[in-house]
């Protein structure tokens, strides 16, 4: 018997790895993995470096492992098999039951049997959630995270909330003082395992994000910086533990010029590799706060990320997908504009939030709901073209957590657990940020030349999307607002909207 690891399965302590202690290990490499999208670079260096510091800290702690790099996981299968006729693998699940079915044929395709096991880098089992939730197809993310804070214990006090509220999120909306300055994360030198992968994906994956037709000139990423090893994804908890997270909650929803990582954790990359688990993470954070070091603000909107959002995202994803992926309510049709690869727009928080996409494949959870999917949404942006943009781009995305968040929370693609779109106006963008400042564009004009695009685009969205919207009594409010406006302005505000389609698709915006 064998365990198989998939490269974001990188996990030690738990799961098949540490079950089956005396089993050799296969890894396969798959370069036809890298040539689906256009990746950022430091996505492919991050998941091939990660892959190979796991095999030689596991061959260096003297277990076998077959590491195989080949075109892909059919072939390097197949050479396996070929070594080791009738092996048996034993793997993790995948997240839906149609990728299952895929690999268990691929491997007995290939001469071999394979059991599943559960994914060890979640806390909520299938299982769990389905018993949760039901047939339904409703899902409410604040009820189940509810039901994950009494299953698993975590920040209760005899069974009710620790500090009497389930969800402090309205104490999580400000902005920071003039002059404040967040602690800069760490940053983790390539060595040389490191430095050997950059080297090969510069070589192999022409083609790629950086290059046309997607890139050019301007795609010239910062060095790599991100914890490719279990020791440096803990000392990057440890460093956002003691030095960010007191100041996560307040500021989580804040944008700054230039300020990329504000106070949040980056830790996605890591938890999603399996170098760090959700348990860990979340009980770090809430030592924190019983020692006094982080408000309970700050904590229990940290640990409703990674216990509520992340493991919530997953099983929807699983439940519903295949139909998720081209899940499209709104009937949007609209390509993704030009400036979402380059960055070549004169609006300055889109042009910030790609330029740090371009540089680290990274932009913070409010720049890409409120800014990047916000735009998307208002533009009408066909959902499963921006999922592809930002499938390809971030460090952190994999098909299962990228869909649920771009097609149903930033787009507003299935109803599946979204109640009303995350629309916006340059309002928002302004209360939240210090962009529009230093912006050509005026926040405060809706129509006629340089007004700021985000406002002809949110009400030329709602007006589009009356039929469908109106009725929701989540929007009200906002068609009170539409109702006041005459016959004339919201021609306007039409006209306005498709000058806004040609100056983007022009690359003029
Ligand atoms: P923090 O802000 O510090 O949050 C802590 C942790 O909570 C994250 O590391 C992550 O593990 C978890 N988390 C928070 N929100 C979510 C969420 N909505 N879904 C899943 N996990 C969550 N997350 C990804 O891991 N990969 C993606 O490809 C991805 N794409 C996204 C696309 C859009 C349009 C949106 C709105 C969200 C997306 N997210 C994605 C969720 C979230 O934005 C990122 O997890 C987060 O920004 C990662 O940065 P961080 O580690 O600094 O997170």
């Amino acid at each position: 018997m064998t365990v198989w690891l998939r490269g974001d399965h990188l996990v030690r302590r738990r799961g098949p790895v540490a079950d089956r202690p005396d089993e050799p290990v296969l890894m396969v490499e798959a370069a036809s993995f890298a040539r689906k999208l256009p990746y950022h670079p430091h996505k492919l260096v991050l998941l091939f470096s990660a892959m190979r510091h796991f095999r030689d800290d596991l061959r260096a702690d003297g277990r076998t492992v077959h590491y195989r790099q080949a075109e892909d996981f059919g072939t390097g299968l197949r050479a396996h098999f070929e070594a080791h006729p009738d092996d048996a693998l034993v793997t993790p699940r995948p997240q839906t039951e149609r990728a299952r079915d895929r690999l268990a044929s691929l491997v007995a395709d290939s001469g071999g049997t394979v059991e599943f096991v559960p994914d060890a880098r979640f806390l909520c089992s299938p299982e769990q959630f389905d018993a949760w939730a039901g047939d339904g197809g409703a899902y409410r993310h604040e009820d189940f995270y509810r039901f994950m804070r009494r299953e698993t214990g975590y920040l209760l006090d005899d069974g009710e909330p620790v500090g009497g509220e389930w969800n402090y999120d309205d104490r999580n909306r400000e902005t920071p003082p003039e002059g404040w300055e967040p602690t800069e994360p760490p940053a983790f030198e390539p060595d040389d395992v490191t430095a050997s992968v950059v080297e090969w994906v510069d070589d192999a994956f022409d083609g790629g994000y950086a290059e046309p037709p997607y890139g050019g000139d301007w795609a010239d990423p910062e060095p790599f910086r991100w914890p490719v090893t279990r020791r440096q994804a803990v000392r990057a908890l440890d460093h956002f533990v003691t030095h960010r997270l007191a100041e996560f909650g307040p500021y989580q929803d804040a944008m700054r010029d230039g300020e990329w990582a504000m106070s949040h954790s980056l830790l996605s990359t890591s938890l999603n590799l399996g170098l760090l688990g959700p348990a860990e993470v979340i009980e770090r954070a809430i030592d924190a706060y019983e020692d006094g070091d982080a408000p309970l603000h700050s904590v229990e909107g940290f640990v409703r990320q990674v216990l509520g959002w992340r493991e919530f995202v997953r099983h929807v994803y699983r439940r519903e997908m295949p139909d998720l992926a081209s899940a499209n309510q709104l009937g949007a049709t609209e390509s993704l504009p030009e400036f979402y690869w380059d960055g070549d727009t004169d609006m300055a928080c889109l042009a910030d939030a790609v330029d740090g996409v371009r540089k680290r494949g990274y932009a913070h959870h409010i720049e890409r709901l409120m800014l990047l999917s916000n735009f998307g949404l208002l533009y009408g942006v066909e959902p499963s073209r921006l999922n592809r943009w930002f499938h390809a781009g971030f460090v952190d995305a994999f098909h299962w957590v990228t869909t649920p968040n771009v097609v149903e929370m930033g787009l507003y693609g299935a109803g599946a657990f979204a109640n009303k779109p995350y629309a916006a106006s340059a309002n928002y963008v302004d209360k939240m940020s210090d962009h529009c400042a230093g912006c050509p564009y005026y926040k405060t004009k809706t129509t006629g030349e340089g007004a700021c695009p985000f406002n002809a685009l949110y009400w030329a969205f709602l007006d589009r999307n009356e039929d469908d919207l109106r009725s929701n009594h989540r929007m009200g409010l906002v068609y009170s607002h539409l109702d006041d406006k005459d016959d004339d302005e919201r021609e306007a505000i039409r006209d306005r909207a498709a000058e806004i389609r040609e100056l983007a698709e022009r690359g003029d915006l």
